[in-house]
């Protein structure tokens, strides 16, 4: 087949992804769609993957990504008349402690409640399952009977066959080697077959992704490890019919294959390849056997499956595999280059999620936005600095791990750390910090006291930092508490045009006077959020936009793609410019009195009043908003001013009970006060109206703004789906985020953020309960609400208010 000029949309890479891709834009109706694969489909990855379907994953989202693959894996074959080798066999995870377990019901709980049946089973109930595994060092297991198992190199055929039936051209042996970009879009690629136009481009290039984009300038961070599994002889009492099994403790999991048994793993520290480049020609090829990595893995199977000592084995697989820095593939429109998409950094999940990510690609591409809230996997929750290949190569050793870590809250990597440090950091540290990490900050989440090593120990329970952030959140609340927050995304926009091009993209009003601070929703046309951020007025022509660490990416990118053309307006991001210290509590007004002249009473300086002010030699910029619930101030501090103004912070204000604080207490402050958090509380899922931040938007104001003619159309209807907060009965009760919530014994929804609220003494949540009849006060106050924490129901009391009023100085509790 000769190679085409054109095409409406040119798919890079013929793995189980790319087929995906190009399968459903042609169920879509797009007839113009072309794949180019460099050598022949599945060549890649694909080919040697285990094929294992697994259905839950950490966001409802993601799980439904895959509970679609699961149903297109299923009827695939007759669709087409290829085969798939979809087989659902079920899987069981077992537990060898007391805390996987926990995990495990968890997992189950939050399963059933996105729809997946799972079962908590008792070890004998699992050996009838598994006859060949061995259980008397067991807790317990889970048995999820929806999952299954597939042949990649199979579905990658049925998805092309599916493809080229409804009008796509699929080519092999055409390798793209450059993409042509005019006016930062996709203009056409160069191939070795030759020039082609096109307007949208697909990187589906698996671990080739990230070269391929950087030749546009597009950051992809993925980078390959080497993923390693073993097939045996036929082995007596295996058949077809046999259950995955996943032995996460022991870091294993194992399938049937040809009655034989096919035993793979992730190796806690694995061994990452190809970082220089990829070797030319790299297609249907294995890497070398490596029988020392796999040892643990083949020492935990012995422990498991006893049989497995005298089974033979047929093939020692060892291939490459891309994994991203946080475990979580990518997808979406990358911010550097309008039209350009990627699919790409499957973390050896690509085959569960080929079916689904691929059908969320192509609506994407087809409606120019996604089709759903996807943040955990859109790409621009990276920063271009994550693609550095050194930061990736060691990422990636340990994110192989991760999939069979326990999944404690708050989970720290411990790799790839120290990117980026706010000015205070040596001080935070010499303070006993216990830093995390967000968007490559090192951001401290609570303080040690003397003695105690400042490094998290985790848990399902109260972890070993709980009383000392509950001393920070009392400190906060009683008297007054500084805050690192330098990690927020700050973004300028400067020119005439300012005002304008912010009016249209704000649903509140930011046509303010200079020195006024507006906590604002962003929308897009069907009225949900894009981002939630402050925006401060720093001249008739400037504002600062603040928002949170992990948007910085995708609020520039929403910003810059909505400036119309000839704007005179530009955005900068001054992030590095700027220090953000909190100071937070009611005697924060006391303590910036001692270190300024400013004049700090609430007339002078109400709450929304952003000013500069001088704190010793220094000049910063005071505005006065919380996200804490107490009278505080932000305080915008050049980055060199930085050090000696927490200094003068410090030494003032020794006998006001002045206390360092980090992100754990800032939490659960929030969470008792009710602020929402973006990707949680905020998403693309969510309207205003749902989320209870009517108060943000103003329908009234002069300029239309983008979502308005949607929020107007859904004002006066009965909301359907609301966020509620929750505050726990029993105070023992610990939520982390995610728990299913019932009303009268039903599943309604699930808790999008969860805290203990040392000032309520009791867990508090926050959640979307969904019913059709519609969601107010009088359903709330009719309702008996309870949260399923790990299949253990506890009572909450819901309410449309945040459960902590600090101006009515009481807790409605
Ligand atoms: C040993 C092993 C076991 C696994 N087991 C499982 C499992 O049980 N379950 C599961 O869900 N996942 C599993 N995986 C992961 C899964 O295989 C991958 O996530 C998936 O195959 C990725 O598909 P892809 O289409 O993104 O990449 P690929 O299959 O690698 O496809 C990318 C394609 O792009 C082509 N290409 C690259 N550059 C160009 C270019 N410039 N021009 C044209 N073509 C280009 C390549 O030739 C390649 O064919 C496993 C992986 C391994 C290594």
């Amino acid at each position: 087949m000769a190679s085409p000029s054109a095409a409406r949309v040119v798919i890079v890479g013929g793995g189980i992804v790319g087929t995906s891709v190009a399968y459903h834009l042609s169920k879509l109706g797009w007839r113009d769609v072309l794949l180019l694969e460099q050598g022949s489909l599945s060549c890649g990855t694909t080919w040697h993957a285990a094929g294992l379907v697994g259905q839950l994953r950490s966001s409802s989202n993601l799980t439904r990504l895959i509970g679609y693959s699961v149903e297109l894996y299923s009827h695939l074959e007759a669709e087409t008349g290829q085969s798939t080798g979809w087989k659902r066999c079920g899987s069981v995870s077992v537990a060898r402690t007391a805390e996987r377990m926990i995990q495990l019901k968890r997992n189950a709980s939050v399963a059933n409640s996105y729809g997946i049946e799972a079962h908590v089973i008792s070890r004998e109930e699992a050996a009838a399952r598994y006859p060949l595994m061995r259980i008397d060092d067991l807790v317990g297991a889970v048995w999820i009977p929806g999952d299954g198992k597939a042949n990649p190199a199979d579905i990658t055929q049925a998805l092309a066959r599916g493809a080229r039936a409804g009008g796509a051209r699929l080519m092999e042996s055409v390798k793209v080697t450059g993409v042509r970009i005019e006016r930062g879009a996709v203009a056409g690629v160069e191939t070795t077959a030759g020039p082609i136009a096109t307007e949208i481009l697909v990187n589906c290039a698996g671990m080739w992704a990230r070269e391929l984009g950087r030749m546009s300038g597009v950051a992809i961070p993925l980078h390959a490890c080497e993923h390693m599994y073993i097939v045996t002889q036929p082995i007596a009492g295996v058949a077809p019919d046999l259950p995955v099994l996943r032995d996460p403790d022991g870091h294993i999991y194992v399938k049937e294959e040809v009655q034989g048994l096919l035993m793979g793993g992730f190796d806690p520290w694995a061994k990452p390849w190809g970082t220089e480049s990829i070797p030319e020609g790299f297609s249907f090829q294995t890497l070398k056997e490596d029988w020392e990595k796999f040892d643990v893995l083949m020492r935990n199977a012995l422990i498991r499956l006893p049989d497995l000592e005298t089974a033979q084995v047929r093939t020692f697989m060892n291939g490459p595999e891309s994994f991203t820095p946080d475990n979580y593939f990518i997808l979406g429109e990358a911010p550097e280059v309008r039209r350009y998409y990627v699919g790409a950094g499957f973390c050896s999940g690509g085959i569960a999620a080929a079916g689904g990510a691929g059908r969320a690609l192509a609506e994407w591409i087809v409606a120019d936005r996604p089709p759903m809230d996807l943040w955990q996997a859109d790409i621009r929750r990276f920063a271009p600095f994550h693609a550095d290949r050194r930061f990736l190569r060691e990422r990636v050793s340990e994110v192989v791990g991760v999939h069979y870590h326990i999944a404690f809250p708050n989970r720290e990597l411990t790799s790839g750390r120290n990117l980026r440090r706010s000015p205070l950091h040596d001080r935070l540290h010499a303070r006993r910090a216990c830093f995390g990490a967000k968007m490559g900050w090192e951001r401290a989440n609570w303080f040690a006291p003397e003695g105690v090593t400042p490094e998290p120990v985790y848990s399902f329970g109260r972890q070993n930092w709980f009383p000392y952030s509950a001393a920070e959140h009392r400190a906060t609340r009683e008297a007054v508490a500084v805050f690192d927050q330098t990690s927020f995304a700050k973004l300028r926009l400067e020119g005439a045009d300012a005002e304008s091009v912010l009016q249209r993209l704000c649903a509140n009003d930011v046509a303010v006077p200079v020195g006024r601070v507006v906590y604002t929703a962003m929308l897009n046309e069907r009225g949900t959020f894009e981002s939630d951020l402050t925006v401060t007025r720093l001249a008739a022509d400037a504002y600062l936009i603040v928002t949170g660490s992990a948007q910085a990416t995708r609020d520039a990118d929403w910003i810059r793609r909505h400036l119309p053309a000839g704007a005179r307006a530009v955005l900068t991001d001054v992030t590095d410019a700027w220090a953000v210290i909190g100071v937070m509590g009611p005697r924060s007004r006391e303590l910036l009195a001692r270190v300024s002249d400013a004049e700090l009473g609430n007339r002078a300086f109400p709450f929304g009043a952003s000013k500069e002010i001088r704190i010793g030699s220094a000049t910063v910029r005071a505005s006065r908003i919380t996200y804490v619930g107490e009278l505080g101030w932000e305080l915008y501090v050049p980055i060199a001013d930085a050090a000696s103004v927490y200094d003068e912070l410090d030494r003032a204000g020794r006998d006001l009970g002045r206390r360092d604080a980090g992100y754990y207490a800032m939490e659960s402050l929030r969470m008792e006060k009710a602020y929402r958090a973006w990707g949680r509380e905020v998403t693309i899922d969510d309207t205003p109206w749902e989320a209870g931040l009517g108060f943000a938007v103003r329908l009234d104001k002069p300029a239309p703004f983008l979502g308005r003619d949607a929020l107007l159309a859904e004002r006066d209807r009965r909301p359907t789906k609301r966020l509620l907060t929750f505050v726990l009965e029993d105070d023992a009760a610990l939520p982390w985020g995610d728990e299913p919530i019932l009303r009268d014994g039903r599943i309604v929804g699930s808790v999008t953020s969860a805290a203990f609220g040392h000032t309520l003494g009791r867990a508090v949540a926050m959640g979307y309960v969904k019913d059709p009849g519609g969601i107010d006060e009088a359903y709330v106050e009719a309702g008996r609400f309870e949260l399923d924490i790990g299949g253990d129901r506890v009572a909450a009391r819901a309410s449309l208010q945040a459960p902590y009023d600090p101006r009515a100085a009481r807790v409605k509790s």
